[in-house]
């Protein structure tokens, strides 16, 4: 067989360049030794995973971690799947969490370009080259031949594929090829393999650790019948010319490990380090059982859901690393005001199997990230969520920048001296914060209507807005003694029946009355940020809404 002739026949494209100039052109990269080359290569399918995350954070440890890499590829070969506007939300979703790409899709670099689809001559000239040294060919087979393969695969319970016998086209003669590309049918090119599914050999897993892998015997695909290539073959292509050091991705592509490893012997690469990594999961049901977390059932699946509910991307970050590295936590405990870039990633430490996801834990450390920011970066933080999520009302909030930092310093606990912790997402904070824009529309009070007037009068009569703390106070204990509250707390303990309640139950008559709530900061600021007017306005409603 003249298989230079049946490249050039199959591949007649003319303006494809030697091997050579792709060789020369993504030379290998000029790093420092040890420096890692790593890579995401999302598929525009318009929807980012959790996991999607999770990866990116450890590649993105990997490459700087060790003075190396990080690029952003993306796979959108797969024309069915794609969708308007998907790879804006790649983007956009890998820059709120602040993964940052050395080059790639958007920024372009060196080894670009790095959509799939602009790099089609390229996945062609390989394929050509494969196919004048006999290692790749066409195949003619029809959906219909090849699911009656299949079919009498199964009932033999053979391994399913295209191999060996069943690999119809993979050895016509030169007529028969002729005659068929002669009579145009539609072909793809299959890569010709040479391996033995009865020799096995260990591998050494970056993630799983040594795992034994099979030798594929598939004649895969590589080019679609539009020239497309599959992505088999375009991972192969492109991980060698963009100089991959090392591949992580999902454990689903484990099973085409072996598939990989031949096609990069047989196309004269060497061979990436691989790390397949594991699923995110959850416990579900009663008898808590495992199960990956799920696009279709599970909304924090989704990236989207945390930019949404208002998640501090360092939150999340944080979070992941938890997952990602069983001694982060360790090391955060220990340097809790360290950046994370300072951490020392390790992939031997990834999970082997599932890593659970435990939304509780991701609040509490929401709490404290959001907890540890100034009142101006929570400003910002709010606002830009604001921006994107909130309603008409909460945006408002922002209008008045003074008032607002006010609000902020005293429900964090800016300068006091332990801060406080009400925080988790951005919607829930705003939510929070709502009393002291809008005066409560139905104070729930626990106490009968009666007592909460006479409380509500009588302090209001006394209230001064120039007061401090102590004499605000003050003037509760004095409305606490008129009502027949116990003023002093001793006492209330010693006779708790000579007394209606305590100073702490008329406090909260006036708490529930300024801000809707039974548990606030700290009551006498909280009265003097909503200004004199307003505090008296909102104990005339609520004393009359009773
Ligand atoms: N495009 C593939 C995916 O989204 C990438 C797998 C890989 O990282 O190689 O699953």
């Amino acid at each position: 067989m003249d298989w230079k002739k049946l490249a050039d026949a199959l591949i007649p494209d003319e303006d494809l360049q030697p091997l050579e100039y792709y060789e020369t052109l993504y030379a290998p990269r000029n790093l420092p030794k040890g420096a890692e080359v790593t890579r995401l290569a999302p598929s525009p399918t318009g929807f980012m995973h959790l996991g999607n995350l999770y990866v990116a954070l450890a590649n993105e440890r990997l490459a700087h971690c060790s003075g190396g890499v990080l690029y952003l590829r993306i796979e959108d070969t797969d024309s069915k799947r794609k969708v308007e506007g998907a790879v804006d939300v790649i983007l956009s979703s890998l820059r709120y969490f602040g993964i940052a790409f050395d080059e790639g899709a958007e920024i372009g670099g060196d080894y670009g370009p790095y959509y799939q689809q602009q790099r089609a001559k390229i996945y062609r000239a390989y394929a050509k080259d494969l196919i004048a040294r006999g290692r790749a060919y066409a195949c003619f087979c029809t959906e219909e031949e090849l699911s009656a393969v299949r079919e009498k695969q199964t009932e033999n319970k053979l391994l399913p594929g295209y191999y060996g016998e069943f690999a119809k086209c993979r050895n016509l003669s030169e007529e028969e090829i002729y005659a068929n590309l002669a009579a145009g049918k539609p072909y793809v090119i299959r890569f010709r393999s040479e391996g033995d599914v009865n020799k096995k050999s260990v591998f050494h897993d970056e993630i799983k650790g040594d795992i034994t892998v099979t030798e594929n015997n598939q004649d895969v695909v590589i080019l679609k019948s539009d020239g497309i290539p599959t992505y088999h073959f375009a991972h192969a292509v492109d991980d060698h010319l963009m100089r991959t050091t090392i591949v992580i991705r999902g454990e689903e592509w484990l099973a085409s490990l072996p598939i990989h490893i031949e096609l990069f012997g047989a196309l004269g690469f060497r061979l990436p380090r691989y790390g397949h990594n594991c699923s995110i999961q959850k416990i579900d049901g009663e008898d808590g059982g495992r199960r990956k977390l799920s696009k279709r059932k599970d909304p924090e699946a989704s990236l989207v859901f945390y930019r949404e509910e208002g998640y501090h991307p360092l939150a999340v970050k944080t979070y992941l690393m938890t997952l990602l590295n069983s001694n982060f936590e360790e090391w955060r405990l220990k340097f809790p005001a360290k950046p994370l870039e300072e951490f020392k990633f390790s992939i031997g430490k990834m999970g082997k199997s599932g890593a659970l996801f435990d939304l509780d834990k991701l609040q509490d450390i929401s709490k404290e990230i959001l907890s540890s920011l100034s009142a101006e970066e929570m400003f910002d933080f709010l606002s830009a969520w604001a921006d994107e999520y909130g309603s008409a009302e909460e945006k408002e909030y922002f209008s008045d920048r003074e008032y607002l930092l006010r609000v902020l310093t005293l429900c964090m606990g800016v300068g006091a001296k332990k801060r406080r912790k009400d925080f988790v997402t951005a919607k829930q904070a705003l939510r929070t914060i709502s009393y002291f824009f809008r005066a409560p529309e139905t104070p729930a009070f626990r106490a009968d209507g009666e007592t909460v007037k006479a409380v509500l009068e009588k302090f209001m009569d006394s209230y001064d807005p120039a007061d401090d703390n102590a004499a605000w106070f003050d003037k509760m204990k004095k409305t606490a003694d008129a009502l027949g509250f116990a003023s002093d707390m001793k006492a209330y303990k010693s006779a708790p029946e000579n007394y209606r309640g305590n100073v702490s139950d008329v406090a909260e008559i006036v708490r529930v009355a300024m801000t809707g709530h039974a548990n606030t900061p700290d009551l006498c600021t909280i009265m003097q940020i909503l200004g004199e007017e307003e505090c008296r306005r909102r104990a005339a409603a609520a004393a009359q809404n009773l």
